[in-house]
């Protein structure tokens, strides 16, 4: 049966609140590949620093129908993914956002769910962790009793309001705390003491404390950091990890970041093979791509996939939180399904 690669929407997802430095909606463009009245979706979320926007996405979409057009199901989608990725570099959103659809229509083609297809355990998921931005302390309070149900918190430091942050969170909650500096120390001599401070703060790990290009200055902290160091934006493909292994002691992995389910997969077992752990995280996303995502979280240890509770209009119900914990569910594919406000949009 041949595939059918429909139209592709761009769409805008807002948070329930707008938070210094954050912006006020997100574009994302929803796809969908059909075969025999069986649609799977996908989507691609564009944050600025990848270099990806809607018209870009678009464009690539429109390269690669008439190749997806060539193809009957069920195909390898391994092929498929490469013969893609091969037409144009860099693209990892909109890729990912094939992916995804593939991998849900193949899901529902076989009438399994992907964690299911990748040999997964339902019941290992990990907790999610709940993110809390930079904020005034009376706001980040308020953020903090919102999140009771939430286990692990996730805090974004910028370098300037750090020892606040912390403490007005220690002030109300002694909840363990996972934190992402995005890049924001400057030194590497002020990453070393700011980490050996969180050290007593109950933190669970730091997330790309220095610049991500800064391989000697990550190595110098590998090599002295009290506390586990995680690279995210210093690692996007299964081709950035090895030359990191002595650098950080795991990665977080997205799918927008490295183009999908296929090689987010390829990527756990490499990191595994090198003895580093893994974080799964997502951009600002609807519960499609996080659900697609959360499938593969059985074999993580750590999850930040919170982006469809942070934003008020989310296109999908797809997989859920139990006291924090991912809730992956027995639908077929990436197990998700349109919810009222998308009517008309997906
Ligand atoms: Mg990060």
């Amino acid at each position: 049966m041949k595939l059918s690669f429909e139209p592709h929407t761009l769409y805008f997802i807002h948070p329930f609140r707008i938070a210094h430095g954050v912006r006020s909606s997100t574009p994302v463009v929803i796809t969908r590949i059909g075969c025999e009245g069986i649609t799977g979706y996908g989507e691609a979320s564009m944050p600025p620093y990848l270099g990806e926007s809607h018209e870009s996405v678009m464009a690539f979409l429109k390269k690669t129908a008439a190749y997806l057009e060539t193809l009957s199901t069920p195909g390898d989608i391994s092929t498929i993914l490469e013969t893609i990725d091969a037409m144009a570099p860099g693209n990892t959103a909109a890729k990912a956002s094939i992916d995804i659809a593939l991998h849900d229509l193949y899901g529902k083609l076989e009438g399994k769910p992907c964690w299911k297809m990748f040999g997964a355990e339902k019941e290992q998921t990990p907790f999610t962790t709940f993110t809390l931005g930079i904020d005034e302390p009376v706001m980040l309070k308020q953020k903090i009793a919102e999140a009771e149900a939430f286990r692990v918190l996730k805090v974004k430091l910028n370098g300037i309001d750090d020892r606040q942050m912390i403490d007005t969170i220690r002030s109300v909650t002694d909840k363990p705390i996972a934190v992402d500096v995005n890049q924001g120390w400057k030194t590497k001599e002020q990453a070393l003491e700011m980490i050996g401070w969180l050290q007593e703060k109950n933190v669970l790990f730091v997330e790309q404390a220095m610049p991500k290009d800064d391989i000697d200055a990550a190595n110098w902290l590998y090599e002295r950091s009290p506390l586990p160091l995680y690279a995210d934006e210093s690692v996007q493909r299964l081709s950035d990890i090895a030359k990191l292994k002595d650098c950080y002691h795991g990665i977080n992995i997205k799918l927008m970041k490295c183009t999908g389910l296929h090689e987010a997969n390829e990527m756990i077992k490499l990191a595994r093979t090198l003895k580093l752990k893994v974080l799964i995280g997502c951009m600002s996303e609807t519960s499609c791509a996080v659900s697609a995502a959360a499938q593969l979280t059985p074999f993580a240890d750590h999850a930040d996939l919170d982006g469809p509770l942070l934003i008020k209009n989310d296109l999908f119900k797809g997989i859920g939180f139990i006291k924090g914990k991912i809730t992956l569910n027995e639908l077929p594919g990436i197990g998700v399904v349109p919810n009222g406000l998308a009517k008309g949009a997906v």
